[in-house]
């Protein structure tokens, strides 16, 4: 909400009045008639009526959100018959890329004993040099789909570009965008026409509003939920792959009631940080967490160094 007051003079007396209501000043804009108090969304709820009878109050107005569909869609998000967001933590886990028919079978096996609902594995990878192995394609779809349910598991892998959506959807439960496209537009007006719900990565240079502008392009084009994933943004400091912000984590869980997931494995860029960095992110409120995990990381096609034994899972202590 908005509240005008005539004068700066006002400005005090008002932010005051306005605590008394469980209402916070966020920031004051000053025009050429009027100081703008805009009030911080996580304030109690109140009638605007009440706000508009503390003296000094010139008008209150409710700006129309941004993000309606987003505010409206509540804090969880169903995948089949899992639900991400509510009681019980959801746990994510699998190989950065499927690798070979075999090796994602007995690795989902053995993930789906540790708790592990939801299988993941790219098969479209976005890879930053050219010659980096960028996945076995559609070929690999079909055989995420096959582990997870001989498992018992739901699927979630990547959609790269608009031409793949069409097979991803038809394999995937959990269509995700990855964090090199999560301002992608054409993208994700695609994925979302998709009709499924929608694991939306953070930019690694995105604001949180920008992020949720993303999964509100999502929504608005169809997704049928759109649950959040961070995964570190890009930071100073080259002892760790990114910097997980679960500043941000926090604040959507706890204050905007949005189901988050964190991915401590490109946040971090290694095993011995991802288990703690999960914890954390549970302590913090994350709706559930995401990680890689190979049985040989040393052969490992992508990221070896930041996955787990299939076994490390356990410790994380999430169940789905
Ligand atoms: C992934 O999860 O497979 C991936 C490529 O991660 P990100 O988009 O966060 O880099
Ligand atoms: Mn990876």
């Amino acid at each position: 909400m908005i509240v005008s007051v005539g004068s700066a003079s006002d400005v005090k007396r008002v932010t005051q009045a306005l605590a008394a209501h469980g209402q916070w000043v966020a920031r004051v804009e000053a025009t050429a008639t009027e100081q703008l108090l805009v009030l911080a969304p996580y304030g109690a709820a109140v009638d605007a009526a009440r706000l508009r009878e503390i003296p000094g109050v010139r008008a209150v107005s409710t700006p129309a959100s941004t993000r309606p569909l987003l505010d409206g869609a509540g804090s969880t998000v169903a995948v089949g018959d899992i639900v991400i967001g509510g009681e019980r933590r959801t746990l994510i886990a699998g190989p950065c890329a499927v690798e070979s028919e075999a090796r994602i079978h007995a690795l989902a096996s053995t993930l789906a004993r540790h708790g592990v609902s939801v299988l993941r594995g790219g098969a479209h990878k976005p890879r930053t040099s050219p010659y980096a192995f960028r996945g076995h394609g559609d070929v690999a779809l079909g055989w995420l789909r096959d582990a997870a349910d001989a498992a018992g598991m739901k699927v979630v892998t990547e959609v790269l570009s608009e031409g793949d959506v069409d097979a991803v959807a038809a394999r995937a439960d959990l269509l995700q965008v990855g964090s090199r496209n999560m301002a992608a537009f054409a993208l994700l007006r695609a994925v979302g026409r998709a009709g499924l719900p929608v694991l939306l990565k953070r930019g690694a240079a995105a604001t949180i509003d920008e992020w949720l502008l993303a999964a509100e392009h999502l929504l608005a084009a169809g997704a049928r939920g759109v649950v959040l994933c961070e995964r570190g943004v890009r930071g100073f400091d080259h002892e760790t792959r990114n910097l997980l912000d679960l500043s941000a984590v926090a604040l959507l869980a706890n204050v905007h009631r949005l189901p988050v997931i964190v991915d401590p494995s490109h946040a971090t860029g290694r095993r011995d940080l991802v288990v703690p960095l999960a914890r954390a992110a549970l302590a913090c409120g994350a709706a559930g967490v995401m990680v890689e995990v190979h049985d040989q990381p040393e052969l490992a096609l992508s990221d070896g160094p930041q996955a787990l034994a299939p076994d490390d899972v356990a410790a994380i202590g999430g169940r789905s």
